[in-house]
């Protein structure tokens, strides 16, 4: 259970003075709250970095200070000047002086009251404002702080600005934080003394403290200890929630899978081209770990179409020789069917059994599968998320392969270990993610590259049209499917939508089938499972030329003779989504084509996205540029899978302190493995604290 020491942290923020369901609705919008419309905490406001400051310190006097800036002016007040009565739109002027010169401070239907009683007559005042020459005259419309000289300390020389929505007034906002976080609870410590005292930090509180009442801009900084602090105890958090995991799944391990190799050379000798290197080097990688008594935690990472699939079926063949099973874990039912139907008749060719189980096997079927699985007659298992239901049993898993990981989250990795005694895990991913990030994503990991293509394969030309020559590139595709070439032709929504102008997939199929014959295909995500099929199937045998669809085919969809991929709205698609999308093509030995189709005008992002895809195939070069146009967090896709992503911590900014706490998570667990020290029992809030409290469940369950 969570400590009560963070209750009010978790409460919601209407609890808040001043934040009812309006100010909350845009709260989750700002915050991005998971699931969408997730009532936020007061814990998501103390946890919300101000991105920026007002500097008020500027104190020039009257006369030298400049049009435009922030200043803070210490005036006398000399009259007021009502606004005519019945005249509310000529503003109401309050003049005052100070030794450099005269002031007129504007205010546009204000409250006569309330101004006689914060600027009376022959009283020096505090103003701050953004300062404004008019017709050669010092103004200051609607100051934004009006102080007296005794209330001078409550005015917040420096002021922190955080990031807005529409909608949401700063004022608001920031009193929300202000008071979210004096609700913040004094912390006990749980960093080690020593790391502390090297890079100066202060306690967690005062560091919240720090953030949000800056005293000078540099306190918001990245490299401020405050900022520093708070970006450890994230990623402490994150790394020891990681380090449990693995502390859990050593303890289970312990089972050499030896294998002799028989299996693997009856489906190399069935496959109908040799291996590449990086294949038979990754290969090697993973037996060998396989070989080893640990539990192997390996990543296997290659482009698209550097041929993973292939890898991960050799890696099952293996520990079926050693009379294990394996389970093949996918994202989306089209690409469950896809690797079932690569994957079924090379492993048959061995004698292997293998299975597909997703949402859609019902009844009889189900059962026989279920029934295949506990009692190990099936020895690979190639399914969706499926796999780790609780009806779901094992004869005895020894291995589990994720493909396309970014897609799933901790919480699913974890269900999934929970099947075997302790498989070993192999994760595929066509997303190079930059060493830091996996460290963050799944701490220590080994890693396999597959660094080239299948030989053979051609470059793939990839060229940008505005949406007005979509006539002359239909013109295009007619000859393109005279000549028999596959067209994949990609939409964003499926519907349309009332609010965004998009081509959805199923209008566009409209649109085209008259102009095409009939030799067209569409999926989308609506579809039943069986249509999905049945269309996939149809385009992959060449009944239909040109299949419109939405992103269903983003991920791992293999219909290698498909040789043009059209990419309506492209600007709408992150980089990482478009990489993917394009490397559904140039699969065979014949050249490919990508054609991104964009409405202007372009905004400046989806411009830069365009000119990358452009200029380079190479996935780890898109992946970077993705990194800088995006952030962190969404290249992992945590945001899809609603994984708490980092709040505070910036990988770039705080690499170093994530090294440290990596090293200090694997320390701290060396010496108190279940966390029952004083240090334990405080590591235990920052686990609650920052939402990595699945890892606390193991605990508890040794
Ligand atoms: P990805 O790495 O994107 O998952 P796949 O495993 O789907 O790639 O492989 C892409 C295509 O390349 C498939 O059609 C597969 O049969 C083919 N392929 C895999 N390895 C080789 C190879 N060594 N030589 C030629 N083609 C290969
Ligand atoms: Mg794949």
């Amino acid at each position: 259970m969570r400590p009560s020491l963070l209750d009010p942290l978790f409460a919601s923020v209407r609890s808040l003075s001043g934040i009812g369901p309006k100010v909350s609705g845009l709260l989750a919008t700002l915050l991005g709250t998971q699931p969408p419309g997730t009532e936020p905490r007061v814990g998501n406001l103390v946890y919300l970095p101000p991105h920026n400051v007002i500097d008020r310190r500027n104190r020039p006097g009257i006369a030298y200070a400049p049009e435009g800036a922030i200043v803070t002016l210490e005036v006398r007040i000399d009259r007021h000047h009502p606004s005519p009565s019945g005249r509310s739109n000529v503003p109401y002027r309050v003049f005052a002086h100070d030794d450099t010169g005269e002031i007129g401070l504007t205010f546009f239907h204000a409250k006569q009251a309330w101004l006689e009683k914060v600027m009376p007559v022959g009283e020096t005042v505090i103003v701050s404002g953004t300062m404004e020459w008019f017709n050669g005259r010092p103004t200051m419309v609607h100051p934004d702080h009006i102080a007296s000289i005794d209330d001078m300390a409550s005015l917040p020389l420096v002021e922190p600005v955080y990031p807005l929505t529409a909608g949401l007034s700063p004022k608001v906002l920031a009193r929300g934080v202000q008071e979210a976080l004096a609700k913040a609870p004094e912390m006990p410590e749980w960093i080690d003394p020593p790391v502390l005292d090297k890079y100066g930090l202060p306690s967690h509180r005062q560091a919240l403290q720090t953030l949000h009442n800056p005293q000078d801009p540099g306190d918001i900084a990245l490299d401020h200890p405050a900022r520093q602090r708070l970006a450890y105890d994230e990623f402490l958090a994150g790394q020891l929630a990681l380090a449990l995991v693995r502390q859990k799944t050593k303890r289970l391990s312990g089972r050499k899978l030896d294998g002799d190799g028989h299996l693997k050379a009856k489906i190399i000798a069935a496959l109908p081209y040799t291996l590449t290197n990086s294949q038979s080097q990754a290969i090697k990688e993973i037996t060998a770990d396989l070989r080893q008594p640990e539990r192997m935690l390996r990543l296997l990472q290659g482009d698209v179409g550097s041929g993973k699939t292939v890898v991960g079926l050799l890696a099952m063949a293996h520990a079926a020789e050693a009379g294990g099973q394996s389970a093949l874990m996918v994202p989306t039912e089209v690409l469950a069917r896809q690797h079932f139907a690569t994957i079924a008749p090379l492993a048959t060719k061995a004698g292997l059994r293998v299975a597909l189980l997703t949402g859609r096997e019902k009844g009889r079927e189900r059962e026989e599968i279920l029934e295949g699985l506990r009692s190990g007659a099936i020895h690979i298992i190639v399914g969706t998320h499926a796999l780790f239901q609780e009806k779901v049993a094992y004869h005895d898993l020894v291995l589990v392969i994720v493909d396309e990981q970014h897609r799933f989250g901790v919480h699913q990795r974890l269900l999934l270990t929970s099947k075997g005694t302790a498989p070993d895990m192999l994760v595929m991913t066509a997303t190079p993610i930059p060493r830091t990030l996996v460290l963050t994503a799944f701490g220590d990991m080994d890693v396999s590259k597959l660094t080239e293509k299948p030989a053979g394969r051609r470059p793939i030309t990839t060229a940008i049209l505005p949406m007005e020559r979509l006539s002359e590139l239909v013109d295009r595709m007619k000859t393109a499917i005279a000549e028999g070439q596959k067209i994949y032709w990609i939409c964003p929504l499926v519907e349309e939508s009332e609010l965004v102008d998009l081509v959805s997939a199923e209008e566009r199929f409209e649109s085209l089938k008259p102009l095409l014959g009939a030799r067209i295909g569409l999926v989308h995500g609506r579809m039943t499972g069986p249509e999905k099929d049945a269309a996939m199937l149809a385009f992959k045998n060449g009944e239909t030329r040109l299949l419109v669809a939405t992103t269903v085919v983003e991920v791992g969809v293999d219909v290698p003779d498909a040789t043009i991929i059209v990419i309506e709205h492209a600007e709408r698609f992150g980089l990482a989504q478009l990489h993917q999308l394009r490397g559904r093509v140039g699969r065979s030995d014949k050249p490919s084509t990508c054609l991104l189709i964009y409405k202007g005008p372009l905004g400046e992002v989806a411009q830069a996205r365009l000119k990358i895809m452009r200029e380079t195939e190479d996935g780890f070069r898109i992946a970077e540029e993705d990194l800088k146009l995006r952030g962190e967090g969404e290249l992992l896709g945590t945001r899809q899978s609603g994984t708490p992503g980092f709040r505070l911590a910036s990988i770039e900014a705080h690499e170093e302190f994530l090294e440290i706490a990596r090293k200090d998570a694997r320390y701290i667990l060396a010496r108190d493995p279940e966390l029952q020290s004083a240090r334990g029992a405080a590591l235990r809030i920052l686990l609650y604290l920052f939402e990595r409290d699945e890892a606390v469940r193991l605990l508890r369950a040794g």
